[in-house]
């Protein structure tokens, strides 16, 4: 069996394919586990406190409970809290393996990071590049489950978004995501599409559980997921190196914005969610969000994995029901 290699974001995933081993989002391990609240509790019983970030206590629960002995922490363009919960990481005896995105984008250091990843997994550019093409091939599938889902308006905000964060490790198996995404497309392209007003979804993938669904019930429909469309790589750049320098998440507000603002033309938005995470450092972005972007915006904190409370449904509600009467 594939070595399971944990991290704590997007991270080059085609190096630990080419090198044998099997990517494992812990993000994704906590957040669709049946039960995900005990991940949490775990860490505050461990003495994680209460006002934290709750995806940082899920991602520690996941390693106490797992097996999995080695992680990749991305130290710089992600999480404040990155580095405090590594080292705590290793004092519990699991093997830390630093990366970073530097802030300003510098080419030289993107190389280094990968290039040093690619040392520690035994894979040379040559290897890497065979691994790469089956890669692409997935991701061309999740391009066309994005454009199914604003432009053929088939395919749901739920399953859109679905569908682009699990690209982060593809399951562990990129050949067998890949065919489920085929089995997917031919099975959306039978839909009739949907109607619903469009909102566009930024900022961090939202612990919530309900948010998607909800929002389509009240009329609806997010056609686009700023952050997980940019963890499945939605541009076709054959060199790593300039890939994950293009690829916006880790560069800060500024070099995302260029994308939001693109997106929303595109895509004909009418509103955007901004979700924020409570106790999350990312919620000031939303000072220069307001400021730069020309469209509604209504900004949602979430806290905990359950679903909206009474508070954030009638917030909701009375954004759509307004974006709507825009439309009439
Ligand atoms: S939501 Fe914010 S604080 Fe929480 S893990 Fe993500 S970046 Fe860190």
């Amino acid at each position: 069996m594939d070595k399971i290699i944990g991290f704590t974001t997007t991270i080059p995933s085609e190096i630990l394919f080419a090198g044998g081993y099997k990517p494992c989002d812990l993000n994704n391990i906590f957040i669709t586990d049946p039960e995900p609240m005990h991940f949490i509790e775990k860490a505050e019983r461990d003495g994680f406190p209460k006002s934290m970030c709750n995806w940082i206590k899920g991602i520690y629960g996941v390693l106490m409970e797992r097996d999995i002995d080695s992680v990749i922490a991305v130290m710089e363009g992600d999480c404040s809290n990155t580095q405090a919960l590594a080292e705590i990481l290793q004092f519990k005896g699991i093997r830390v393996i630093p990366f970073s995105y530097p802030y300003d984008r510098d080419r030289g250091v993107i190389r280094r990071e990968i290039e040093k990843l690619m040392g520690i997994c035994g894979v040379d550019y040559e290897r890497l590049s065979s691994t790469e093409k089956g890669i692409e091939a997935v991701r061309e599938k999740l391009r066309e489950i994005d454009r199914m889902t604003w432009e053929d308006r088939v395919v749901t905000g739920y399953e859109n978004h679905l569908w682009l964060v699990r690209s982060s490790d593809m399951l562990g198996d990129y050949g067998l995501y890949s065919r489920m995404a085929q089995g997917f497309i031919d099975e959306v392209k039978k839909r009739r599409p949907m109607d619903g007003v469009r909102i566009g979804f930024i900022g961090v993938p939202p612990i919530v559980t309900d948010l998607y669904q909800f929002l389509e019930g009240i009329g609806g429909h997010v056609v686009y997921n700023e952050t997980q469309r940019q963890f499945s790589m939605p541009f076709k750049e054959p060199h790593i190196v300039e890939r994950y320098r293009i690829y916006t998440y880790p560069y800060g507000i500024f070099s995302r914005l260029h994308d939001i603002k693109t997106e929303i033309k595109k895509r004909g938005i009418k509103g955007i969610i901004h979700y924020v995470q409570a106790f999350c450092y990312r919620v000031m972005e939303d000072v220069i969000l307001r400021q730069i972007l020309d469209c509604p915006i209504l900004t949602i904190e979430g806290e905990l994995p359950r679903p909206l409370d009474a508070r954030l449904r009638l917030r909701l509600e009375a954004f759509v029901e307004m974006l709507r009467g825009q439309e009439q």
